[in-house]
């Protein structure tokens, strides 16, 4: 995929405004979102805006952005590339439609369907195996936030999930810092709260693989992001992108984000 490829090669992360649908949307509601992002000037490479719909829509949608920039992404993947999983889909099987992007790990998934951090790895070495770009997602709970727990916890998500991935892995992976609070809550982080959060992941991966690759890592804030509440995120030095909830199932919400990205790059 474009990004999997020229990430080695970019000196700046590239701004992703990446939209996760969850149980969401219709065949109808593909075509007119589709046709409203359309409207942005997507031309420079230094955007990306992915969205991200449930498996059987996946089609509709790479038809429907065909001649576009817009990437699509898929919300979840196996663990394992093929076997007697009933109702389960492949990054392998991904990759054949081309799929560009995989969540992994979002928070509904680890609450709702108990993914652990061991099952996480399989699920990100599957994806990077089949040139999928993970959106690879972590973040605290409120009672973790209230105990001042934050940073460890999302260290320690971080270092799980990435433990077995090489450096040039690492760097093609997209981090999103989703902190649990404020997923469809309406209670979005500060900008201040947000972007130390990802000064601390960044400091981490400085560690793993060294300052000159860790800046190159697009880091995503995630929580109650809107067309209001954008510009002043995605402002702030550390986040380089969004992922979007709630806000990514209308058009001229997800538009005013898009906008806001484009005006800061
Ligand atoms: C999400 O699902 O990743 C998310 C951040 O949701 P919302 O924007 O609705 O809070």
């Amino acid at each position: 995929t474009l990004l999997f490829n020229l990430k080695l090669g970019n000196t700046v992360p590239t701004t992703i405004i990446a939209g996760n649908w969850k149980m969401n949307g219709s065949l109808a509601l593909a075509k007119e979102l589709t046709s409203a992002i359309e409207q942005n000037d997507l031309s420079s490479d230094a955007l990306q805006v992915v969205i991200c719909p449930p498996y059987v829509y996946l089609s509709q949608l790479q038809s429907l952005t065909e001649k576009t920039r817009i990437s699509i992404g898929a919300q979840n993947s196996h663990t394992h590339v093929s076997g007697a999983y009933t109702g389960e889909v492949s990054a392998k099987m991904l990759q054949e439609f081309g799929i560009e992007y995989c969540i992994v790990g979002h928070s509904e998934r680890r609450e709702y369907f108990q993914e652990s951090s061991e099952e996480l790895r399989a699920k990100l070495r599957n994806t990077l195996d089949h040139q999928i770009t993970p959106i690879f997602c972590f973040g605290e709970s409120l009672e973790q936030r209230e105990a001042g727990k934050h940073e460890e916890t999302v260290i320690l998500q971080l270092e799980e999930g990435l433990a077995e991935l090489s450096l040039e892995e690492i760097t093609t992976c997209v981090l999103a810092y989703e902190p649990i609070w404020a997923i469809g809550t309406g209670k979005v982080a500060t900008p201040e709260q947000a972007n130390q959060m990802h000064l601390s992941i960044r400091r981490f991966l400085n560690t793993r693989v060294g300052n000159e690759n860790s800046q190159k890592i697009s880091i995503l804030y995630g929580g109650s992001v809107n067309g209001k509440n954008a510009h002043e995120l995605l402002s702030q030095p550390e986040i380089n992108g969004a992922l979007v909830g709630g806000a990514s199932l209308q058009a001229e919400n997800f538009n005013q984000i898009i906008q806001s990205a484009q005006s800061l790059l």
